[in-house]
């Protein structure tokens, strides 16, 4: 079941009714401004959602969603896979003067039929949990790894003039070691 695509639109009628849950992937190119933050297509957004009715009578989306995608590294610019994790927690609502006495926890989201269409909702939690900066790993960054390969090709060139002395050095090392 996890593997599967989750339906386009979910009859909010039916799912509330049944207490439905459904569970599955949503693709990227259904979120087109999230993909957007994006630098690969190639990711995967899994979810579960339940659909209740609370005590008062309210119409609650809950549950979980994980995202596995590529943004640009903030330092280097190059790819860096981050895992987005985040609880959903929806008061579902047809209009603003629904909203009014909403309990203050739940966070509203309006539609305004029976057909809701999870991919905006799903994008709009995505956006929320996104960090404001991403960057690899101290030390992990691309730029840092091109300069030190850089700064080392560069080097043995230079070195080539006295080109015994690393080899020299590990000699006399060895020598010590054995006279012990
Ligand atoms: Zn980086």
């Amino acid at each position: 079941m996890l593997d599967s695509s989750i339906p386009a639109y979910v009859d909010t009628r039916k799912a509330f009714l049944q207490e439905a849950k459904i569970s599955g992937k949503v693709s990227l190119e259904r979120m087109p401004r999230f993909q957007s933050c994006l630098i690969s297509t190639s990711g995967s957004v899994n979810i579960e959602l339940s659909f209740d009715v609370s005590e008062t009578k309210q119409r609650i989306i809950s549950g979980t969603l994980r995202a596995e995608v590529k943004v640009a590294c903030q330092r280097c610019l190059e790819p860096l896979e981050i895992t987005l994790t985040d609880d959903i927690r929806l008061a579902l609502l047809k209009d603003e003067a629904e909203a009014e006495g909403l309990e203050t926890e739940l966070d509203p989201w309006f539609c305004e039929d029976y057909k809701l269409d999870v991919a905006p909702l799903i994008e709009e939690q995505l956006i929320l949990c996104m960090p404001n900066v991403n960057y690899h790993q101290s030390g992990e960054c691309a730029e840092r790894k091109n300069y030190i390969a850089g700064q080392e090709s560069a080097g043995s060139d230079a070195q080539s003039a006295h080109s015994e002395s690393p080899f020299s050095i590990l000699k006399s090392l060895k020598k010590n070691d054995l006279s012990d």
